[in-house]
């Protein structure tokens, strides 16, 4: 993993990152149609921006860059860490709370 701090690195969920990270995203995330409700960190490093419905073809994932993702859908992590094998879930009070897998 690259450790190395900077000016264009993203800090998200207590995790910094290069802004060009590919991250997975569902296909009604990525066409705008539903906001991301939960958000996984997996144990092999990707990430998963996903709009929490039950139904996903894995085959419709789409891959963004980790910048572009958080520049249709922002989200405040500050305060978060969401370790790998972990999940964040968008709670009714808009808040993000932290499972393991
Ligand atoms: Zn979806």
């Amino acid at each position: 993993m690259d450790t190395a701090e900077g000016p264009n690195r993203v800090v998200f969920f207590g995790y910094s990152f290069q802004p060009n990270k590919a991250c997975l995203v569902c296909e009604h995330v990525f066409s705008g149609k539903r906001p991301v409700r939960i958000i996984a960190h997996d144990l092999d490093g990707w990430i998963q921006f996903l709009c929490g419905d039950e139904a996903h073809d894995p085959k419709c994932s789409k891959v963004v860059a980790l910048e572009e993702v958080l520049r249709r859908h922002p989200i405040d992590s500050k305060d978060k860490v969401l370790n790998p094998g972990c999940f964040a879930e968008l709670s009714n009070s808009l808040n993000w709370v932290i499972y393991e897998m």
